[in-house]
């Protein structure tokens, strides 16, 4: 068996001629035991090899992180030289990261040429009822990150939101409290490397305008915006208010739908860089077993549990797909199954599934330059939530939010996007 020949394919940024300022940043879903995953084109032992139809030494490498667990455990990379193809971003949460102080170098992610983003953990730490410290999480990230978050206390959804209500109060109360965090976060900031974005939420646009006005007078190096529920409505409250606002360097979390990720790919022209980021090539590929189609990535073949493939290739074009098969992504054997989320089939799904991603922005992101084929597309495409979303940005630039809402949503300022698109 001879060795493989082995050219990592380069991903990043304008190499894919994908728009430098606009960026999908793969989010590692559990921090650490996701980040465990690596999947490059190293070398792999003979012992290891799987699947002897593929003629050569394949060009995956066992991880020995953990050597006492009893099954094999692949950590997925794209940021080594070796890597099957390479892109040039990546996000973790601080939650996760904080319990390695060199982070950055334990897992050996570039500093040159590299977008290391780093979230707060503020939804991590709410959710399990954690207390976190803003300061050491600053310091964590400017050890370790490119861009970081601040550390946010998450309100809850809630349906109606006049200034009278107990939900308003409650969302005052999260918004000071996130204020107070931001504020110690800005008073410990000591590099100027570190990007910091400011977290804005808001599920409504009085909502949206009253956290912009708590937090006016902590000036960071841009904003990150959390609409939930993630639908189009929210995301383009939250671009339309960040453009309104002068805002040049915009995040934000998730948004990576099929039908939410040409908002994006839109409305990258109002910002000097526009990142969001999601973690669900990884949960699709590594946790469900999913191959989503490389030309629409919101569908998918599934390589799971008692599916058994007869295909005789993969029926994709990408750089992990040109040296693998359709047996080792379906491979079903006990150690696999025990890896879970490591597993050799679920770092090259995820591997794939990312790839799959980036082709669909590269499409998007080259058609935004034309207006009329974008919305075309989107009225083929998408359902009408895209392009009224898109109209409604529009609008709000030229004419005004409220205006934009009267005329786009027809509604009062105060009501949420829940349940818009019943
Ligand atoms: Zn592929």
């Amino acid at each position: 068996m001879g060795e493989a020949k082995f050219t990592p394919v380069s991903m990043g940024g304008s190499q894919v001629g994908m728009n430098k300022d606009v960026k999908y940043v793969p989010a590692l879903p559990e921090g650490l035991s996701s980040a465990g995953w690596s999947i490059h084109g190293g070398k792999f032992s003979p012992k290891d090899t799987y699947n002897p139809r593929l003629g050569y030494t394949p060009t995956w490498s066992l991880n020995n992180i953990n050597p006492q667990h009893p099954y094999r455990e692949y950590t997925l990379d794209w940021w080594t030289d070796t890597a099957i193809f390479r892109y040039d971003s990546l996000l973790v949460s601080a939650f996760y990261g904080l319990s390695i102080w060199e982070f950055r170098d334990f897992y050996k992610i570039p500093r040159k040429n590299f977008l290391f983003f780093a979230d707060s953990g503020g939804f991590q730490a709410d959710t399990q009822g954690v207390e976190v410290n803003p300061v050491a999480v600053l310091k964590w990230m400017e050890y370790n990150a490119d861009v970081g978050m601040t550390l946010d206390l998450p309100a809850p959804v809630v349906q109606k939101l006049s200034e009278s209500s107990l939900e308003y109060k409650i969302w005052e109360d999260a918004a000071d409290r996130s204020y107070r965090d931001y504020a110690a976060m800005h008073r410990a900031r000591q590099s100027d490397k570190l990007q910091l974005l400011k977290v804005m939420h808001g599920d409504s646009i009085g909502h949206i305008e009253m956290w912009y006005k708590k937090m006016a007078d902590l000036e960071f190096d841009g904003i990150a915006v959390s609409p939930h529920p993630t639908n189009e409505k929210g995301i383009a409250y939250h671009l339309a208010e960040a453009a309104l606002h002068d805002e040049k360097i915009v995040h934000c979390f998730l948004g990576t739908g099929m039908n939410t990720l040409p908002i994006h790919m839109y409305a990258k022209k109002y910002f000097k860089r526009l990142t969001f980021d999601s973690a669900s090539f990884s949960l699709q590929g590594a946790k469900f077993r999913s191959f989503v189609y490389p030309f629409n990535p919101g569908k998918a073949l599934n390589f799971g549990g008692s599916y058994n493939s007869t295909l005789k290739r993969l029926p994709c074009s990408c750089p992990v797909c040109s040296i693998t098969t359709p047996e080792i992504m379906n491979i079903d054997i006990a150690s696999e199954r025990d890896a879970k989320r490591r597993s050799l089939p679920g770092g090259l799904l995820a591997l794939h599934n990312l790839h799959a991603w980036l082709v669909y922005i590269d499409f998007l992101d080259a058609l935004a330059d034309s207006r009329d084929d974008y919305m075309a597309y989107l009225k083929s495409e998408c359902p009408p939530e895209t392009t009224r979303a898109i109209e409604f940005i529009d609008l709000a630039m030229e004419k005004g939010i409220e205006v934009a809402q009267r005329l786009i949503y027809e509604e009062d300022s105060t009501r949420n996007v829940n349940g818009m698109f019943v």
